[in-house]
């Protein structure tokens, strides 16, 4: 789950880094009024979306009075941002950070990541910061220091110092980069964060350093233990498409074929992707009902895969574990009926219970098409597709 730099500010400022002083608005007038109670002559006015590339994209600007700081906020507000990092609908502008401009004389680049190879904390940076970590990799990839964190050690003070030095910075920069990369680490690991990237970090004309940007992800799979982090999420940011299936409990991704795929388990949505693909089509999206489903759940699993236009047939694959084949037999039935199907639904069912699933597939009398195997069910989705003109 993704939050806004200001909620991410907030939060690496509780662990001590320094971030510029700020405040949020929600109408053109807040913004000028923010502005005014900072004071100063010069502020920063940044939209809030779910994106990076906001810069480059015209979603920050530094304005000079507060008369300038309340017109471009009036440009922002209700605007789709599209930034190289949204796709082509982008996303909605709603809330505006305002902060007192800082004057900069070095942009560095500083994240945390999960690396997986190592199973440890990855800390990432660059004394060339401002542009995005992909352009820098490709740019200056000579630039990129990298070193992971011993999880039984925690981020300890040599390995804090030793990146300060390797990133140019000298004499009083050195012991406050060192409670930044720290305040960051704990950050990360205290609150089940995925990511936490500052760019730029930037050394001031002062020679402070200062977050002048901050971006923070959580594992979803952690937030029932954070709550004070889950009640950050914006739902105005997300795909709604994804968002509705996640209130249902669905695991949906949408994806840019036109076969519905509907199956239980992530490896299992995973396999038939591929096999719908190797069979030459393309599917609509990955959407995974978990074990147990009910016919209730499999029912809203076809609501959730029809409400996408360019399914144009659809694929149920169960491998019944914890899941009985007659419950989801039960649910495409129900689901056939409530929804007045008028697309092909092809249905592959194995496991527990499968020959009561298939008998009440074929005693509903509904023109369902039953495969045997996972390739058999992929060969026959794609024969039988129909997909709009692009
Ligand atoms: P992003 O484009 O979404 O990553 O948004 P950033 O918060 O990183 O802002 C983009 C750029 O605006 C930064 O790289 C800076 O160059 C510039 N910027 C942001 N805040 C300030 C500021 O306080 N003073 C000055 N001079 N430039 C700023
Ligand atoms: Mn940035």
């Amino acid at each position: 789950m993704d939050i806004h730099e200001y909620q991410a500010k907030e939060i690496l400022a509780r662990f001590g880094v320094p971030v510029p002083r700020g405040g949020l608005a929600y109408s053109p007038e807040q913004a000028g009024y923010r502005a005014r109670e900072l004071g100063g002559n010069a502020w920063v006015v940044k939209a809030q979306v779910h994106s990076g590339g906001r810069g480059a994209a015209g979603g920050v600007k530094l304005c000079r009075s507060e008369a300038e700081v309340q017109s471009f906020a009036a440009t922002l507000f209700g605007k789709q941002l599209v930034t190289k990092q949204t796709d082509a609908n982008g996303k909605g502008v709603y809330r505006l950070w305002v902060e007192g401009a800082s004057d900069i004389a070095r942009e560095l680049y500083l994240g945390l990541v999960l690396d997986r190879k190592s199973e440890r904390i990855m800390i990432v940076a660059s004394a060339h910061g401002g542009m995005e970590i992909e352009d820098l990799a490709e740019s200056d990839p000579d630039s990129l220091r990298r070193m992971t964190v011993d999880p039984a050690v925690g981020l300890s003070e040599y390995q804090a110092r030793e990146l300060a030095f390797q990133l140019g910075l000298s004499g009083g920069q050195i012991a406050q980069m060192v409670t930044i990369l720290r305040a960051c680490y704990r950050a990360y690991r205290d609150l089940d964060a995925m990511m936490v990237e500052i760019n730029p970090l930037v050394v001031t004309g002062a020679g402070d350093l200062v977050a002048l940007d901050a971006k923070m992800s959580f594992d979803t799979n952690a937030l029932f233990r954070r709550p004070e982090i889950a009640e950050l999420r914006d739902r105005s940011q997300e795909d709604p498409r994804e968002s509705r299936a996640g209130d249902l409990g669905l695991a949906y991704v949408g994806l840019d074929g036109d076969i519905g795929c509907i199956i239980n388990g992530a490896g299992l949505a995973m396999a038939t992707m591929d096999m719908i693909k190797l069979a030459g089509g393309e599917p609509a999206n990955f959407l995974d009902i978990g074990g147990g489903a009910s016919p209730e759940r499999v029912v809203r699993a076809f609501q959730t895969v029809l409400a996408d236009q360019k399914v144009s047939v659809i694929l149920v694959n169960i491998f019944a574990g914890i899941n009985r084949c007659d419950w989801v037999a039960e649910g495409v039935v129900q689901a056939y009926r409530e929804v007045g199907m008028t697309l092909p639904v092809i249905v592959r069912l194995a496991g527990t219970n499968v020959e009561e699933g298939r008998r009440i597939l074929a005693a509903s009398g509904l023109p369902i098409i039953s495969a045997d195997t996972l390739a058999d069910a992929a060969e026959k989705a794609v024969a039988i597709r129909q997909p709009l003109a692009a």
